[in-house]
């Protein structure tokens, strides 16, 4: 049982920013994302794209805002529970709460901060009869360990970025690498369509374009995959392999958070936006893209305000006889909010 005093479901910019806000308040955060990876939107769907309207930074790139968040928050040394979905919530006779996940990883908390954003991500399945039973067992949607794929044969299905991406990394650490696409023509950015164009030319990646995964086998686990070439079944031809990676992308879904029992409008959660961003349910918050008010704006920026009120609201709940006195992060430039000499 992972134990903390914020538990922060979803590692966007907004439940990143709410582990230093509670941090200056020496509350403990741990967060859980359904993603392999934290940032949320920013690292997963637009890493390279420049953000203006950040305050002091008059451009920013958003793995670049992501990475300086994970520099921020790291002297307060925040929990990560990655690539698990929050499923069940149950609230528990003391007034603390338990989050489960897809992976049955048990979380313990008196608050809990929803910054789910517009849901967990979840991937987009190719139509194979059999899918489901390689799950887990050669059939992956998204890589969390490359060492996973060492000396393996993988097959990767996908024309953007991340099936790109991901067969060029691999290529130096499977055995054999083979990239499979509908079409002749890539979505991924151009540098990576070369760089596979060369891998593929120096023997490193196998490229099957046009072609498709039509059939998975194996006994136990995954052992070959069909891939169709042409309009003709019968010209299919049969891949010995460990592993099939579809990277067709992610949809997001608000997923198992809508069966809490919070109050639920047009896909996002109600809040008091007067007082704290609190749901329905005393002593659970929505914050970020995730919730909805009088006049929401689906922006980073608010998304920090909203993370920066609800951790004074968690502060006072957790600590109902303290009496928290604000104080800025720095003081006259002596010191910094660890301590440190500035
Ligand atoms: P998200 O970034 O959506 O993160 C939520 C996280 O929660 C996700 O990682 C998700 O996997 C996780 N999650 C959800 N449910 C669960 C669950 N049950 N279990 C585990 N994890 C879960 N905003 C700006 O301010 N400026 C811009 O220039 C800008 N440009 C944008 C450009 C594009 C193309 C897009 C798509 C958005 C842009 N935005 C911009 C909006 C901005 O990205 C969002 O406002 C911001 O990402 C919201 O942050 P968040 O942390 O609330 O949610």
């Amino acid at each position: 049982m992972i134990q903390t005093d914020i538990l922060i479901i979803g590692a966007g910019p907004t439940g990143l920013f709410a582990v230093f806000e509670a941090g200056l308040l020496k509350l403990k955060c741990h967060l859980i994302d359904a993603l392999p990876q934290a940032g949320g939107q920013c690292s997963e769907l637009y890493p390279k794209k420049p953000i203006y309207d950040i305050p002091g930074f008059p451009e920013v790139l958003a793995g670049d805002l992501v990475d300086n968040l994970m520099e921020q928050i790291k002297p307060f040394q925040p929990g990560f529970t990655l690539g698990e979905r929050a499923e069940t919530i149950e609230k528990l006779e003391d007034g603390t709460f338990i989050v489960t996940t897809s992976k049955g990883t048990k979380h313990q908390a008196p608050i809990v901060a929803i910054a789910g954003g517009l849901g967990s991500f979840e991937p987009r399945k190719p139509q194979l009869e059999n899918l489901e039973k390689y799950e887990d067992n050669g059939v992956a949607y998204m890589i969390k360990d490359p060492e996973v794929y060492r000396n393996k044969k993988v097959v990767i299905a996908g024309g953007g970025d991340s099936a790109l991406d991901w067969s060029i990394f691999l290529a130096d650490v499977a055995s054999e690498v083979t990239l499979v696409h509908r079409r002749n023509e890539f979505r991924g950015a151009l540098d990576s369509v070369e760089k596979v164009q060369h891998l593929k030319d120096i023997g490193k990646i196998n490229l099957v374009t046009p072609g498709e995964i039509v059939g998975l086998q194996g006994e136990k686990k995954l052992e070959s995959v069909i891939i169709r070439k042409t309009a003709n079944a019968a010209e299919d031809v049969m891949l010995e392999t460990d592993f099939f990676i579809p990277l067709f992308g992610l949809s997001p879904k608000l997923g198992p958070i809508a069966d809490w029992g919070l109050e639920i409008e047009k896909n996002a959660i109600k809040v008091d936006n007067a007082l704290d961003y609190q749901t329905n349910i005393p002593g659970i918050y929505a914050i970020g893209d995730v919730n909805t008010y009088p006049g929401k704006l689906k922006l980073i920026l608010c998304g920090f305000h909203e993370a920066t009120l609800m951790c004074q609201s968690a502060y006072q709940r957790i600590f109902p006889d303290k009496k928290y006195v604000m104080k800025y992060t720095t003081v006259g430039g002596v010191t910094g909010f660890d301590g440190s000499k500035k």
